[in-house]
């Protein structure tokens, strides 16, 4: 019996008025659940736009100048949709209008941040509304440093005392305050992140992340058909998985309630009679489960493979060459070595973004005799927790995606090993998936 539950809807969960009845029959479905975190309205089908990707767009346009009333317009005619069909009294045509005299009068309104913000802003209002509870707003209580790092200690405190005087409340996920008072989001998806920090402030048993899929799959099931749910998953595990690209929780949404041992529930608001996942510290102690939990991947990534004869010898040469990396911003994924090369591995986009300048630096201050550049890289992770007492796990891996016919260019593993991560050619991305879920999994 859960005393305390902090439930999180996303997106697709909360997409429209049917969506949000949806969500509300699960919350009045059990008292535990007082504190509701939601994100902005999601697609509805799958040619739609999010309502935060429409609020980017409006700050693109407004940042060069456009006339982006058009595209507010739409957002006010979908909220419109939604407050009409669940039959509430909210006035969405004056908020969009202080949204956009925000917009024109101050500096601080007119960052994307702020703009993004509105779209859960804006939900949290009405599914406040329509279930009669109140709405508490994240700029009052979700905190962020300078740097742009989450103040903890000042969001654990605020928020739990502020939700400790109220019965029941809707937070806005995606979104906290900078010093100065200005907007700040978290990365994408985010909403997540709200949910694990209101669970952890408000010593929840159990924080529940509703969405459209039973649970963490074992696969991708964009790739994979009708893949496995793994019904227990360590948060280790699960960290591990969602930073590799299974993108069903946001990959730092672990961190707040691992520290205060509080499980998280992914469940499925359009099923919501499934159990789902559950994630916690450690497995329940008499489930039998393969070696294998589940496979990620994500693609765009590339080599920069750098060789020196000797380079063994040059003690510091590893060391110099990420810091070159970590000068100009771009954190390094993996960095295979052998005894005359390194490769390090990162994001196409970000080392892009500064490839002159790192070449540069790696030429003067390594003095290396080659560097080659592979782009179009994919990175696959195997992951589990019984990975470590079963042998030939790599072989394994191995046979099948040479049985598969795809190439390894790369290949990690941590040093817990949990996981094993293999690097190919992103055109055989699909393919490796597959064949791996068939052979490891299935
Ligand atoms: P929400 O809007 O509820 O936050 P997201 O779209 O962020 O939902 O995440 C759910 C989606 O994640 C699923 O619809 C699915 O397509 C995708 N996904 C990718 N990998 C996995 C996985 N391993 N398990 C479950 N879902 C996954
Ligand atoms: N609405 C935000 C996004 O689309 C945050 C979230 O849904 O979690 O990324
Ligand atoms: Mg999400």
């Amino acid at each position: 019996m859960n005393n305390l539950v902090v439930a999180k809807f996303g997106g697709t969960s909360l997409a429209d008025a049917s969506q949000i009845k949806k969500a509300a029959s699960i919350i009045k479905a059990d008292v535990s659940r007082k504190y509701v975190v939601a994100s902005a309205p999601g697609k509805r089908f799958s040619d739609d736009i999010k309502i935060t990707d429409m609020l980017y767009k409006c700050h693109k346009k407004f940042l060069s100048g456009e006339d982006f009333n058009d595209v507010l317009e739409k957002i006010s005619e979908r909220y419109g949709k939604i407050i009409e069909e669940l039959g509430i009294d909210f006035d969405i045509k004056s908020e969009i209008e202080t949204i956009k005299q925000n917009l024109t009068s101050s500096e601080k309104f007119q960052t994307p941040d702020y703009l993004a913000s509105r779209g859960e802003y804006l939900n949290s209002k009405i599914i406040a509304k329509f279930l009669g509870w109140t709405f508490a707003d994240a700029s009052e209580m979700i905190f962020f440093n300078e740097n742009g790092t989450l103040n903890e200690e000042k969001t654990f405190y605020v928020t739990g005392e502020k939700l400790k005087a109220l019965d029941c409340a809707v937070i806005p996920g995606f979104y906290g305050v900078m010093p100065d008072g200005s907007i700040k989001t978290f990365s994408r998806g985010g909403s997540d992140v709200t949910g694990s920090i209101v669970a952890r402030s408000v010593k929840a048993d159990l924080y529940e992340n509703w969405t459209d899929v039973s649970g963490m799959l074992s696969a991708d099931p964009r790739i994979v058909k009708n893949p496995s749910v793994i019904n227990f998953i360590t948060y280790t595990e699960l960290r591990e998985l969602s930073y590799m690209g299974a993108s069903v929780l946001h990959e730092d949404a672990v961190f707040p309630v691992r520290k205060a041992g509080i499980p998280i529930n992914i469940r499925n608001t359009n099923s919501p009679d499934d159990k789902g996942t559950l994630i916690s510290a450690s497995l329940p102690k008499d489930i039998k489960r393969s070696a294998v939990t589940g496979i990620a991947g994500r693609k765009g990534f590339c080599s920069i493979r750098v060789e020196k004869s000797m380079m063994n010898g040059e003690t510091g040469f590893g060391a110099k060459l990420l810091y070159i990396f970590a000068k100009n911003d771009v954190p390094f994924e993996h960095c295979p070595t052998g005894i005359d090369t390194i490769s390090v591995i990162v994001n196409s986009a970000l080392f892009d973004s500064k490839r002159e300048e790192i070449l540069r630096e790696i030429k003067n201050s390594l003095e290396p005799d080659f560097i080659t550049i592979e782009k179009n890289l994919a990175a696959i992770a195997v992951v589990g927790e019984g990975m470590v007492n079963s042998k030939g796990m790599a072989a394994k891996i191995f046979t099948s995606l040479a049985n598969a016919g795809i190439n390894i260019r790369m290949i990690d593993q941590g040093s817990d090993e949990l996981n094993i991560i293999v690097g190919i050619d992103e055109a055989d991305y699909e393919a490796a998936i597959n064949a791996l879920y068939s052979d490891m999994i299935k």
